[in-house]
C-alpha cells in the first residue's frame, strides 16, 4: 500500500518540488554487473533491459549525460543543467558484452573502475565465490558462519546468499578468515575471474571505445580503512600504474573498494590525491556543488544498480531523495 501511494505521488508529479529543494548539481550512479537476463540479477546486479530503462528514463528527465573527464569542468562551470555520471565497479565481462551497446544506443558516457586483480585472474571475489556456491547446492554448510543453509529452491538460495553476504559486509576484514573455507569447497578463484571479470583483450577494447573510460579500484579489492597506511596507498598506486601501463593511457579517476565510510575516508582521499587521481569516488549520500569541485576524493554516489529499480527509485537517487532503498550496497 505504501509502494501504491508512493508510486501515485510520483505519477503526480509530488516529488518534484522536494526533488528540487533537495537536489543537487547532478548526481554519480552505481552499477555493477549488467546480466543478459533477470536469473542472476535476482542475486545481485541488474538487467541490459533495466540498464535501458534507467538510460531511457534519464533522457526523458532531460539529464545531461557526461563523462567522468567532464565532471570537474561542469561542476565548476554556470551550465544549470542536471547531469549524470554513470559508474560500473569491477570490471565484469558483462559490461563490455551487455551494458556496452546499450551505452552505445543512448550515446551514454560511464567509467568502469577495475582492480587489478581482476585481470590477472587472482582476485579474492570471495562475494562471487558465496553466490555460485549457493547457487549450485542444495545445502550449504558455511563454516565460518556456524550454519547449514537449505537451498533447494530459488527463493531460499538468495535468501541464504544475502543473509551470508551481509554478514560478511557487515565487518568486511571477516572475509580474509573465509579463504581456507572457499578452497575446502573447492572453489577456483582463477576460474571465477576468467569467466566472470574482462581480461587484458577486452579491457583494452573496452578503453579505446570512445564512450568508455577506466578508472582505479585498487590492487586487490580488500576494505582500504582496513589496511596499514602503506600497504592501503600501494594498493592505489599500484593499481594506477598497472592499469596505464596495460592501456597505455593515463588513469585519472578511482572508486574506493566497497565505498561506505567505514572502508574510506580522509587518509584513503590523501592517499588517492597524492597519488595523482583527480577524483575518488565514495558510496554514500551527498549533494554534487561546484565547491565539491575544490576537494573531489570522497564524492557521493548512489546505487542505481539492482534488480528491479523503477522511476520513483531512479528519480529519488538522481534528485537526492535518499533512502527509498534498503538493502546492502557497496562498491
Ligand atoms: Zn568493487
Amino acid at each position: 500500500m505504501k509502494g501504491k501511494l508512493a508510486d501515485l505521488a510520483f505519477e503526480l508529479g509530488l516529488f518534484k518540488p522536494f526533488a528540487f529543494l533537495a537536489r543537487g548539481r547532478g548526481a554519480i550512479l552505481m552499477l555493477h554487473e549488467v546480466h543478459a537476463g533477470p536469473n542472476l540479477a535476482r542475486f545481485d546486479g541488474t538487467t541490459a533491459a533495466e540498464l535501458d530503462h534507467i538510460l531511457t528514463a534519464l533522457r526523458r528527465w532531460d539529464v545531461d549525460l557526461i563523462a567522468m573527464d567532464d565532471f570537474l569542468p561542469r561542476l565548476r562551470s554556470d551550465n544549470p543543467r542536471h547531469f549524470v555520471v554513470i559508474t560500473l565497479d569491477d570490471g565484469y565481462r558483462d559490461n563490455f558484452t551487455n551494458a556496452l551497446p546499450v551505452l552505445e544506443r543512448h550515446k551514454a558516457p560511464a567509467l568502469i573502475n577495475v582492480p587489478t586483480q581482476a585481470v590477472t585472474r587472482d582476485l579474492y571475489c570471495w562475494w562471487l565465490a558465496l553466490r555460485t556456491l549457493f547457487i549450485e547446492r542444495d545445502r550449504v554448510q558455511v563454516e565460518p558462519m556456524g550454519r547449514t543453509f537449505d537451498t533447494g529452491n530459488p527463493e531460499a538460495k538468495i535468501a541464504g546468499y544475502r543473509e551470508a553476504q551481509r554478514w560478511i559486509a557487515a565487518d568486511f576484514a571477516r572475509a580474509a578468515d573465509w579463504h581456507a573455507w572457499f578452497d575446502a569447497e573447492g572453489v577456483s578463484f582463477a576460474d571465477l575471474c576468467d569467466r566472470i571479470f574482462m581480461g587484458e583483450r577486452e579491457l583494452k577494447a573496452c578503453a579505446a571505445h570512445p564512450l568508455i573510460t577506466i578508472g582505479g579500484h585498487s590492487t586487490t579489492h580488500r576494505s582500504l580503512a582496513s589496511l596499514p597506511e602503506d600497504a592501503m596507498r600501494a594498493e592505489l598506486a599500484d593499481n594506477k600504474t598497472f592499469l596505464e601501463g596495460l592501456l597505455q593511457t593515463p588513469v585519472d579517476h578511482m572508486a574506493y573498494p566497497f565505498g561506505g565510510s567505514a572502508q574510506c575516508g580522509p587518509r584513503e582521499a590523501a592517499a588517492a590525491r597524492t597519488c595523482g587521481y583527480k577524483t575518488a569516488i565514495a558510496v554514500r549520500h551527498g549533494k554534487l556543488a561546484a565547491q565539491t569541485a575544490d576537494d573531489p576524493y570522497l564524492l557521493p554516489r548512489e546505487d542505481a544498480g539492482y534488480h528491479g529499480i523503477g522511476d520513483r527509485q531512479l528519480y529519488g537517487i538522481v534528485n537526492g531523495l535518499y533512502g527509498l532503498r534498503t538493502g546492502l550496497a557497496g562498491g
